[in-house]
């Protein structure tokens, strides 16, 4: 008999949490999870998943226009907002009761309640004010939108989570930021026919990613018109007694709106955590410190997904999970794995990549071969749509192998998922030129692309 409650208790029921509880208990152990808000963690509830619903639901006004070109003639459109919300809460209920029902079949206790560490082995729960051990405590409370609040006027301004809830559509939004969720959500508004601007404060949106994603989707957003101003930012915002927001730019003088969008970032949710209380280690971000099996300086304490300031993906959470998992309770010590992590931004194009951008690629290299076809879709043809896909595979000229490739375009982020298999399979280019085009698609591309555009060498393009 255990001297503890659970062999496992999980705090945070988002996508690592749920998946260490469900597959720990399934494997027979004693499981709670413990979860303050609603299971399925930012990724189901108020991220990935409902944003990507969004998405969708955004692009249907240039399907419509599009239509023409093929013959359609399609009646005056409108769009209702509460409609929107309301499916997508629907939905959202739907997944979430999945999340809790595959806790339950494997046996998982569900403590609806926050969480807090009071020691190596116990976790109070604040709900009953109970304390109860364990012997292993799994930390994967993730992130929240920073709130920026050194600005002035920041409590007048909305994240990506009140994004998800808003009454009204606003009828202009000012989103401040460059990065994923900034550049969706710009898109996403813009679509649904909000007047958009996007401030950031760099030189070029998106500033992880290859230089010519960021400049092809930067120029496609404006097209739209998206206004995109960089090299800013805000400095305070005020409301009106009209209910407007004044927003003071550094360098595009004064702004109003009526909504505020910040979108810089998020951070660990370790405020409160108990985590001093247990003697766990964080480091400036806030981030609990982990090696390389998602252990805490605690033995007994693990911690997994955006709390640990890794790599912020749903995918990454649910893999260092399994990582755990292996190790605990499978005596198969496995290290989370995060090289070659295929991404997509869902932008409107869409930005799917994996690998080295070409500037990263030509610092780590002596020669890279550069591949690049730009080109219009063929469904662009009858539609008149101006649009541009552009496809680029990075390639080390010393051993052929393909360490980048970057789609701007239409399905770029299913694309994006098989270019991860085949350059984490370590791929060369001949394996690319060897590959049978499908015709026709965007993406046999890919395989025709037989000479470089250009290469590098040293660093210079030549
Ligand atoms: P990102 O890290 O992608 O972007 C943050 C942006 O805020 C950057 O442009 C950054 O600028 C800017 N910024 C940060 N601090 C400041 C500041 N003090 N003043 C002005 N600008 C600032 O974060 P997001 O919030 O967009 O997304 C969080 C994470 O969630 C992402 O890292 C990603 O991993 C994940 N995510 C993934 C998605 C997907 O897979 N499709 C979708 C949405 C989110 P700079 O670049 O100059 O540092």
């Amino acid at each position: 008999m255990s001297q503890y409650d659970y062999d496992l208790f999980v705090i945070g029921g988002g996508s690592g949490g749920v998946r260490s509880a469900r597959v720990a208990g399934s494997l027979g152990k004693k499981v709670a999870i413990a979860e303050e808000y609603r299971f399925g963690g930012t990724c189901v509830i108020r991220g990935c998943v409902p944003k990507k619903l969004f998405v969708y639901a955004s692009q249907y006004h240039e399907h419509f226009e599009d239509a023409a070109g093929y013959g359609w003639t399609v009646g005056e459109s409108t769009f209702d907002w509460p409609s929107l919300i309301a499916a997508k809460d629907k939905e959202i209920d739907r997944l979430e009761g999945l999340y809790r029902k595959g806790l339950e079949n494997a046996g998982v206790e569900i403590i609806e309640s926050r969480a807090e560490l009071t020691g190596p082995n116990s976790v109070r729960l604040l709900k009953s004010g109970k304390e109860v051990t364990a012997e292993r405590i799994v930390v994967a409370v993730g992130g929240a939108p920073n709130p920026h609040a050194a600005l002035p006027g920041y409590e007048h301004c909305i994240s990506s989570n009140e994004a998800f809830h808003l009454e009204k559509l606003p009828r202009s939004i000012l989103i401040a930021g460059g990065g994923y969720i900034a550049v969706e959500f710009a898109n996403i508004f813009h679509g649904l026919g909000v007047q958009t601007t996007l401030i950031y404060r760099g030189a070029e949106i998106l500033s992880r990613f290859d230089q010519d994603m960021r400049r092809g989707l930067h120029e496609a957003m404006e097209a739209k018109g998206i206004t995109i101003l960089c090299h800013d930012h805000i400095q305070k915002v005020e409301k009106s007694a009209a209910g407007s927001l004044d927003v003071e730019t550094m360098n595009n003088g004064r702004i109003v709106v009526e909504q505020v969008m910040l979108a810089l970032g998020r951070d660990p949710n370790t405020t409160g955590l108990g985590l001093e209380a247990a003697g766990v280690e964080t480091n400036e971000r806030g981030a609990i410190v982990v090696d390389k099996y998602s252990r805490t300086n605690v033995p007994s304490i693990f911690a997994l997904g955006d709390v640990t300031d890794r790599v912020q993906l749903t995918p990454v959470a649910i893999h260092e999970a399994m990582c755990f998992i292996e190790t605990e309770y499978k005596n198969n010590p496995t290290s989370p794995d995060h090289d070659l992590i295929a991404t997509a931004v869902f932008s409107q194009p869409e930005i799917g990549t994996v690998g080295l951008s070409e500037e990263a690629a030509a610092k780590k290299f002596e020669e890279v071969e550069v591949y690049r076809a730009q080109f219009r879709p063929m469904k662009a043809t009858l539609s008149g749509r101006a649009e541009k896909m552009i496809m680029k595979l990075i390639v080390n000229a010393a051993d052929r192998k393909v360490v980048g490739a970057h789609i701007l375009g239409h399905d770029a982020g299913e694309m994006a998922q098989l270019l991860g298999i085949t350059l984490k399979a370590g791929c060369t280019k001949d394996h690319f030129d060897r590959t049978m085009a499908v015709h026709p698609t965007a993406a046999e591309e890919l395989v025709t692309m037989y000479n470089p555009s250009y290469r590098i060498r040293n660093g210079e393009r030549v």
